[in-house]
Formats: structure tokens, sequence, C-alpha cells
């Protein structure tokens, strides 16, 4: 993966920023996945993920907000609902999957859904400048990369891998438990991307370039697991 040069907030604001965020997000709300609590614009943002995700499922999507005057109303701002940091999996297409269109989605994507200093900034500049109230972690079944990092931690001698390969094994390595190491067939691969995920998601409410986002409720952080073969995502 590559560890481009951290992107400043001056350097992201050139980038073309829509609205700002609209202040702090009000109390808490019902909405969040295994009974957690999340700001009202956060849970409104979720529910409409599961809602595309619903029509995706049910084979009833709209394809909406991508015709021609959709995006003119594009050009000079936007304000996606949401921010998805996902893997760069040619199987896990967002968009496709939650049903979104143009300006709807802002999306990360990078091999194994990881953390690093480049993502934290794309993500900040999400919540700051364009001010999405909620980030989904995207892991997904049978990922390759950590499929490879679970491989290179079970090896007695680690392989010989380009740097920018270990860099990202590495990335990956400390959310997966040693003890999955003694655990064999498809269940310990299903089991070390949940982990990945839960590895991410704690990463990203501990990093401090977030943290008045997520005290002040303009940010709440989900993570969630698609599954390949059933169609269906589970929240963690
Ligand atoms: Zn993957």
């Amino acid at each position: 993966m590559p560890h481009g040069k951290y992107m400043t907030r001056r350097a992201l604001g050139a980038l073309g920023a829509g609205a700002l965020a609209g202040g702090a997000i009000g109390a808490t709300a019902d909405g969040g996945p295994g009974g957690l609590q999340l700001p009202k614009e956060a849970a409104t943002a979720l529910n409409r993920l599961r809602e595309g995700l619903d029509r995706f499922i049910k084979g009833s999507s709209k394809h909406a907000h991508a015709d021609i005057n959709w995006r003119k109303q594009l050009v000079n701002s936007q304000k996606p609902f949401a921010t998805i940091l996902g893997c760069c999996d040619s199987r896990v297409p967002v968009e496709l999957l939650f049903d979104q269109g143009f300006g709807d989605l802002f999306v990360i994507r990078v091999a194994g859904n990881v953390v690093a200093p480049d993502v934290i900034g794309s993500i900040d500049y999400a919540v700051d400048h364009l001010g999405t109230p909620l980030v989904l972690v995207l892991g997904h079944s049978n990922c390759g990369a950590v499929t490879a990092a679970l491989d290179e931690m079970r090896r007695p001698v680690r392989s010989v891998e380009p740097a920018s390969m270990e860099s990202l094994l590495r990335l990956i390595e400390p959310g997966i438990p040693k003890s999955l190491l003694q655990v064999k067939g498809p269940i310990a691969t299903e089991r070390a991307v949940e982990m990945n995920v839960r590895w991410t998601v704690k990463q990203l409410n501990a990093s401090p370039d977030l943290q008045e986002a997520l005290r002040t409720d303009r940010l709440a952080v989900v993570g969630a697991v698609y599954n390949l073969e059933a169609g269906t995502l589970t929240f963690l």
C-alpha cells in the first residue's frame, strides 16, 4: 500500500470542499449496530445505508443520483452523508452495495481497510470539510490482505515481501490475536476479518485527529463485514 505524504488540512481544503459541518449533532438516538447508541445524524446515515443495502439484497436497487442533472448540482460542492473505509477488493463495490450514487458517499478504499495516516487524513477531511457524521469500516469475507497477514503470522520465519507489502501486512497483524493462529480452516480467516475491522474501528476511535469530532457527536465509527457468498452485511 502506498504511504503517501500525510495530507494537511490546508491541502485538503484546496481539493474543493462543499458545505462545512453544521455544528455539533444533538443527543444520541438509537439505530446503532449491536445496541450501540449513535448520535442522531450518524444513526440517520446508517439507516440510509441499511435501506440501500436492503434494496441491493432484494435486487431492487434504484441506481439513483447518477443522471446528468444530478451530477451538474455536484460540480461545485459535495455533501456525502457517510464515509466508507473499505477494501480495494473488486467484489465489494461500495456504491453498488449500498445502492448510492454520485455525491452520496465519501469512499476510501485500501487493501484490508487498514488505518494509516493518509486514511485518517481523508476521514478528517470528510468530517471537518464535508460534515459526514458516520464512518463505516467495511470488511469482507475472503479478504486477501487479511489472509496474507494471517499466513505471515503463522510462518516461523517471515517471508521476504516488498517493503510496501510488508508495511501493509504489519498494519493488519496487531488486530489479529495470537490465539487465532492455532485455529484451522476458513473460520480462522472469517474471525481475522472481523478482528481486523474491530482493530480499524478501535484505531479510528483512538485517533487524536478525530477526538474532537467524536467527543462532540459530530462523528461515530461503526464496523461491518460483507459476506461475498451470502451477499449480506453483518454489523459488528
Ligand atoms: Zn479485502
